[in-house]
């Protein structure tokens, strides 16, 4: 994805928020981000869920479904911690940069 290196963090906040509210998966998570215009492989996005659970940020249970196994993330309280903290440093930068718009 162009620009990755950039966006990363939004795409780790959008996964906290939807974390936060219900547990999620890795291919809903890429349908919905692909919402949001970012294009993400499993590639990309499994190593990106496995480093948030290790930092802390998620836990993850498997929920059986005949023989396949689909890993379910949820937000943990350092998770939900991490993300409020982020929502106010985005409606700050968001306010500068806004206000600097033609
Ligand atoms: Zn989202």
């Amino acid at each position: 994805m162009k620009f990755n290196d950039l966006l990363t963090g939004f795409i780790r906040l959008h996964i906290l928020h939807h974390a936060a509210e219900r547990e999620i998966y890795g291919q809903w998570m890429i349908d919905e981000l692909a919402h949001h215009g970012y294009r993400l492989s499993p590639g990309t996005l499994y190593p990106m869920l496995h480093a948030m659970e290790r930092n802390g940020y998620l836990t993850s249970r498997v929920l059986r479904q005949g023989r396949v196994g689909r890993k379910l993330y949820k937000a943990t309280k350092l998770g939900k911690q991490g993300l409020a903290l982020a929502k106010v440093r985005v409606r700050e930068f968001t306010g500068e940069a806004m206000k600097h718009q033609g």
